[in-house]
């Protein structure tokens, strides 16, 4: 017993070392030294349904990934893979440059430097707030853990919790609690799921922005899992779109947005109008104007996406004739349904509040070119620029 503590804490000792010296900052959060982390490959299975599909994603040291993709895709078995409480049935994971998953190699959790925040971030009600912040922390002395952890709850603005008890707190301050706890290891890598999906929108509004601080100044590596595009876009220097166990597209949040790979990339990260088209001499022709159809070969079905705010109001008389159905008011924009002459379905446009025409009104309609998106109807690809 008492050699596997002196063994930990020469580990501990170490881990100090190759992390920086010991030297917390007050409300700072510590740094970590950030690894890169490779998925090669990564398939994992489950009786006969393929939950990932030979996932490979390279992330940049203290990079922000986020990864995007609806229910079921894959998305926490992944970061359980990186974590290592799940192995892979095929593919290999390395954290700096080393195997850490992988045919003939496991490294179990605790020796990855990776840390974990679940989507329900349950916190143990019978351990006040700093016990457990410090719980992860077992690889350092009594005393040291909690000075750690303290300086965690700091960072996240509530060191004066400390020695209360998790129920006495409101969901976004035990979110919170659970930021300092996976921060306070200070793990090179940190990977969180769906960790603002619990909190109501405005509140969520700003963790976002306290996490994302953090993330930075901790220059953690991190994966950021989220089912919400806007979320993706504003958090992840880069965003990965998930699919049925694959990773559809990797990019930077304006190249994904400009340039969606398939009709249901575009579907993400827009709110889109989608009129049916047939491609000649190079053009999808709709109702609405000719749109450059890329590499769509003439007499094909396209469907051409316009986004909603790519689509302009005009007075009667001007552009394709049109009458106002229907107004909605959502805050700095309005969103206007239009029936438009020639087109079975009303469109819908998004314009300034003060731009909103009255319902029943007659107008015309014109497209801003850069905001239509031209597919294939068939299989969905994008057209080439
Ligand atoms: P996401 O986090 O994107 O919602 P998951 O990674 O949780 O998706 O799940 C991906 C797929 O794998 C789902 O179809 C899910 O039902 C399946 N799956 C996940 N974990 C298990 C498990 N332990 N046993 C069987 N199937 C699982
Ligand atoms: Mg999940």
């Amino acid at each position: 017993m008492f050699e596997r503590l002196k063994a930990r804490s020469r580990a501990a000792a170490e881990r100090q070392n190759t992390r920086g010296g010991g030297k917390v900052g007050r409300g700072k959060a510590a740094v970590a030294f950030a690894a890169p982390l490779t998925f090669d490959e990564v398939s994992r299975r489950y009786g006969e349904s393929l939950a990932l599909d030979r996932v490979s994603l390279d992330i940049a040291p203290g990079e922000i990934v986020c990864l995007l993709g609806p229910s079921g895709c894959g998305k926490t078995t992944l970061l359980r893979i990186a974590a290592g409480v799940e192995r892979p049935s095929g593919g290999r994971v390395l954290i700096d440059g080393q195997e850490v998953a992988g045919p003939d190699r496991f490294v179990p959790p605790e020796k990855r430097g990776v840390g974990l925040m679940f989507q329900d971030f349950a916190l143990f009600p019978h351990l006040s707030v700093l016990d457990n912040v410090a719980f992860g922390l077992n690889f350092l002395t009594r005393s040291e853990a909690k000075a750690e952890a303290l300086a965690a709850l700091e960072r996240v603005g509530l060191a004066h919790y400390a020695a209360e008890y998790p129920h006495i707190l409101s969901g976004g301050e035990q979110q919170r609690v659970a930021l300092a706890r996976a921060i306070a290891p200070r793990p090179g890598i940190l990977l969180m799921d769906e960790p603002f999906s619990g909190l109501d929108p405005r509140l969520r509004e700003s963790m976002r922005e306290e996490t994302l601080a953090i993330l930075h100044e901790t220059r953690a590596t991190s994966i950021v899992v989220t089912h919400d595009a806007e979320e993706a876009m504003r958090m992840g220097d880069r965003v990965a779109l998930m699919r049925q166990g694959r990773i559809v597209q990797t990019g930077k949040a304006l190249d994904l947005y400009r340039a969606p790979k398939d009709i249901l990339a575009a579907r993400t990260f827009s709110d889109l109008n989608e009129l049916p088209a047939r491609v000649e001499r190079g053009s999808a022709e709709t109702v609405l104007g000719r749109f450059f159809a890329g590499a769509i070969p003439d007499g094909k079905d396209a469907i051409v996406c316009v986004r909603q705010g790519g689509v302009r109001l005009l007075p009667a008389g001007e552009g394709v004739p049109g009458r106002v159905l229907d107004t909605r008011f959502l805050g700095d924009v309005g969103l206007v349904e239009v029936a438009v002459q020639g087109l079975d379905a009303p469109i819908l446009a998004r314009v300034r509040e003060s731009d909103v025409p009255s319902q029943g009104s007659e107008i015309g309609v014109a497209v801003d070119a850069g905001a239509v998106l031209v597919f294939e109807a068939e299989n969905g690809a994008a057209r080439e620029p």
